[in-house]
C-alpha cells in the first residue's frame, strides 16, 4: 500500500517503522520545516513498552541515551527543600529526551519524510484517499494516518472541529529552553504558589543550558498558538509578581527562540477511523502530560501495523476490498480500554503541579515526604501502563 502519515515527532515515524518493514511504500509530511529539536524528556515504563522496543530493534540504543531519570526537588521561595520526588518517578523504566527518541524511530524507518508541508483537503474515493498538500500538488494514497498530535490537522479535515474530541483540564503548561542559570543542575526545581508553578534543570546532554516547565491554572484561553509574542505577554503577566527565582526565568522568556505553551486536554475520538483515514497517538487520545502519551504511540503503532497485516492489507488489492477496515476495527477494539486508562494518568496532572490552594500545596508536599504514599503513586502509574495483550503479528 501507498501510505501517508501526517506528523514526524512519534507515533508517526513508529508507524512507519512498522508499515516499511511491511513492504509498504510510507510518505511521512510534517509541518514543522525540520525535526524539532530540544524539548522534555519522556518515559517509557512497564513490560509492554519496553518488548515493543525491543521489537522495533531500538530499545539498547535508546539505553544508551537513557538520561536516567529527572530528579524533582519542590522547594520554598528561598531555594530550601519542601519535598521531592526520586529520578524514576518521572524517568520511569527508561527516559529519553523526546526528540532524540523521534531521530531514532525516523533513522529506523524506512519512510521519505517531507518537512514544511501539511494536508490541506482530503477526499476519499472507493479506491483511495486523494489528498491535497498546502504547498501544492495532491496525490492518491491507500490510506492516510493522523499522527499529527494533540491539535491534528487530520481530525480536523475528516472527523471534525477540534471542540468535538478535545476536553481543557484546567491547566496550562509552558516551557522554553535558556541558558543554564546559576546554583541549577539536572534536579528540577519547582516552586509553587497557589494555582502556579515554576521550575527550571539544566539538559541532560548539555548542562550550559537549561529548560524552564510553567504551570498554572485557568479555564480556556484564546490565544493564538502560532503568534509567540501574545503567548509570551500571557506568560509574563501570568507570573508576574511571582516569588524565587521566577522574574529570572521569565526574563529569559523574550530572548528563547522557540516556546512550548499549550492547555493541559485530553483527546476523545468516539471512532477512531473514517474510512480509509485513522488517528494514532496524541492525534485519536492524547493526554497532555502524565497520560503515558509517548508509551501508548509506540505500542499502538505496533498494534495498527499488526492488525493491517493480520488483515492481509498488503500490495493494494486486499485494501481495496476494504480489509483496512477491519484491521482499523480491531486497533481500536484491542487498544480503547489501555489507552482510556493511560490518560487516567493525565487527570490529575493540573492539582498536582499547581495546587490551588496554600493548604492543597502543603497537602502534595506531605504525600511525597511520606515514603508509604509516595510509593503508592509510583505503583499506580506503573499500573496504568500495563495490561494491554499484544499479539506476536506477522511483520
Ligand atoms: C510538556 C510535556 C511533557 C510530556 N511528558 C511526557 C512524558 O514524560 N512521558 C510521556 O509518555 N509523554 C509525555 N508527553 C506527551 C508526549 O509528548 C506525547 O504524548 C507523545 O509525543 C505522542 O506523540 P504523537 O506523535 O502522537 O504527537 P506529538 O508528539 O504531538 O507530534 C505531533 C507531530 O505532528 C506535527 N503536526 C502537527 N500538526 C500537523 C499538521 N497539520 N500537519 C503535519 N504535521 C503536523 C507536529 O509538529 C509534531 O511533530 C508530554 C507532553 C508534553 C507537552
Amino acid at each position: 500500500m501507498d501510505v501517508l502519515i501526517s506528523g514526524a515527532s512519534v507515533a508517526g515515524p513508529a508507524l512507519a517503522y512498522w508499515l516499511g518493514r511491511a513492504g509498504h511504500q510510507v510518505t511521512v509530511v510534517e509541518i514543522a520545516p525540520a525535526p524539532r529539536t530540544g524539548g522534555y524528556s519522556v518515559d517509557f515504563r512497564g513490560g509492554t513498552h519496553l518488548s515493543v522496543l525491543r521489537m522495533m530493534g531500538v530499545l539498547d540504543e535508546l539505553r544508551a541515551l537513557d538520561t536516567g531519570g529527572t530528579p524533582y526537588r519542590f522547594v520554598a521561595a528561598d531555594g530550601s527543600r519542601r519535598s521531592g520526588l526520586p529520578g524514576d518517578f518521572a524517568g520511569g523504566d527508561l527516559e529519553v529526551a523526546r526528540s532524540e527518541l523521534s531521530r531514532v524511530l525516523r533513522e529506523h524507518s524506512a519512510a521519505e519524510y517531507v518537512y514544511g508541508d501539511a494536508i490541506a483537503a482530503l477526499t476519499e474515493t472507493s479506491t483511495g484517499v486523494r489528498v491535497d498538500f498546502e504547498r501544492g500538488g495532491s496525490r492518491v494514497f491507500d490510506l492516510v494516518v493522523g499522527a499529527d498530535g494533540m491539535h491534528s490537522g487530520v481530525r480536523r479535515l475528516a472527523f471534525g472541529p477540534e471542540e468535538r474530541f478535545v476536553t481543557h483540564l484546567g491547566c496550562h503548561v509552558a516551557g522554553w529552553e535558556l541558558p543554564c542559570p546559576a546554583g541549577v543542575d539536572r534536579t528540577v526545581q519547582l516552586y509553587n504558589e497557589p494555582g502556579r508553578m515554576a521550575s527550571v534543570g539544566a539538559h541532560h546532554g548539555d548542562p550550559s543550558r537549561a529548560s524552564t516547565f510553567f504551570a498554572f491554572r485557568a479555564g480556556p484561553l484564546d490565544v493564538d498558538r502560532r503568534d509567540l509574542g501574545a503567548q509570551r505577554k500571557v506568560l509574563a503577566d501570568r507570573f508576574a509578581g511571582m516569588g524565587w527565582r521566577t522574574g529570572e526565568l521569565v526574563d529569559a522568556l523574550w530572548d528563547s527562540p522557540g516556546l512550548y505553551f499549550d492547555a493541559v486536554s485530553r483527546v476523545d475520538v468516539p471512532s477512531w477511523s473514517r474510512g480509509r483515514i485513522v488517528l494514532l497517538g496524541d492525534a485519536g487520545y492524547g493526554a497532555t502530560v502524565g497520560g503515558m502519551g509517548t508509551g501508548t504511540a509506540v505500542v499502538a503503532a505496533y498494534a495498527l501495523a499488526g492488525e493491517l497485516a493480520l488483515a492481509g492489507t498488503g500490495h493494494g488489492a486486499a485494501s481495496a476490498r476494504g480489509g483496512h477496515e477491519a484491521a482499523f476495527a480491531a486497533y481500536e477494539r484491542r487498544l480503547r480500554r489501555f489507552v482510556k486508562r493511560c490518560q487516567r494518568g493525565g487527570r490529575g496532572t493540573g492539582a498536582f503541579l499547581a495546587p490551588a490552594t496554600a493548604f492543597r500545596i502543603r497537602m502534595r508536599d506531605r504525600v511525597l515526604n511520606s515514603r508509604r504514599l509516595s510509593g503508592m503513586l509510583m505503583a499506580e502509574s506503573q499500573k496504568n501502563s500495563t495490561g494491554v495483550a499484544l499479539p506476536d503479528y506477522p511483520l
